[in-house]
């Protein structure tokens, strides 16, 4: 039985007092304080993910709980949504229902081997992810996990989409593809890839065709982000490539500029217009997004 629990940076140091006496010397990277007593193990991430091992963990578990003040879980058996046990490449996209900002489409390849300790390390899908966690396991990630990541900046965006008029999962199926050719290219013992379906098998190899090398053992598989830990990993990566992508634009930019495509956008471009023109979102965002058309 173990029990995990994440912990706020508070927390951390108040179990790293308490058990101090108890620690052990730990030698992975992931790992900030690790400790023993006779039956259990409690071990601090990086990512302040607590992890609890042990025959008697269930003590361990509550005398923390109450140590830190938190209301112990009972069961906790959920954390085995990301199962799928094979060594998998996995691909995913961020960025495009953005106005601002380009798009990221990143591989990854994990090892079966590295399944648990991803897992262990709060890797999920990368929605239920805060930006300040995406950055922190994105940190780890792009240290330990083989990847490829492609960032397609808006100028590029809009000089596909509108001169060479490829619709948005046309740009994706092309980006998917390419990071695959590329990770393949430092990855040769894999059991399968997974995409993150966006479109059908059929479409995306339509989008597809005029490429001279088209991946083609391929599976396209809805919310995969949730059941495959490889294609996690490249959610987060992804994201967290995007975060950089993003946050140079709006210091470019000279504020912080809103995600989505709702409401928020429509200040940013009139607070934008105040000292640009139109001619300067197509260096900032997806200008064919209906965000613009009442300034055009
Ligand atoms: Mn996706």
């Amino acid at each position: 039985m173990s029990k995990s629990i994440n912990l706020t940076s508070e927390q951390a140091h108040l179990i790293i007092e308490r058990y101090r006496e108890f620690s052990v010397p730990h030698t992975n990277n992931y790992t900030l304080f690790r400790a023993k007593n006779k039956t259990s193990t409690l071990t601090i991430f990086k990512t302040l993910t607590l992890l609890i091992q042990g025959s008697n963990s269930n003590d361990l578990y509550q005398e923390i709980c109450s140590l830190i003040n938190i209301t112990p879980v009972i069961d906790e058996a959920k954390n085995s949504s990301l199962s799928i046990e094979l060594s998998l490449i996995g691909t995913d996209e961020v960025g495009t229902g953005d106005f601002f900002g380009g798009i990221v489409v990143a591989a990854a390849y994990v090892r079966k081997d590295q399944i648990k300790i991803l897992k262990r390390l709060g890797v999920k899908d990368s929605k239920q992810l805060n930006d300040s966690k995406i950055l922190e396991l994105g940190e780890v990630l792009i240290k330990e996990i083989v990847f490829s990541v492609h960032v397609l900046d808006n100028l590029k965006y809009n000089y596909i989409n509108r001169i060479q008029n490829y619709n948005m999962n046309k740009i994706k199926a092309l980006l998917h593809n390419s990071a695959i050719r590329h990770l393949r290219t430092k990855v040769k013992n894999y059991d399968g890839i997974v995409i993150d379906a966006f479109t059908t098998k059929e479409k995306y190899f339509n989008y597809l065709s005029d490429e001279k090398e088209i991946v083609t053992e391929v599976k396209l598989e809805e919310k995969a982000e949730s059941k495959y830990v490889s294609v996690a990993v490249a959610s987060i990566i992804a994201r967290y490539f995007f975060l950089d992508h993003f946050n140079k634009l709006s210091k470019e930019v000279g504020f912080e500029l809103p995600k989505g495509a709702g409401p928020k956008i429509d200040l940013a471009i009139q607070k934008i217009l105040k000292t640009r023109n139109l001619k300067y979102f197509e260096t900032i965002a997806k200008t064919n997004f209906k965000n613009l058309d009442k300034y055009k």
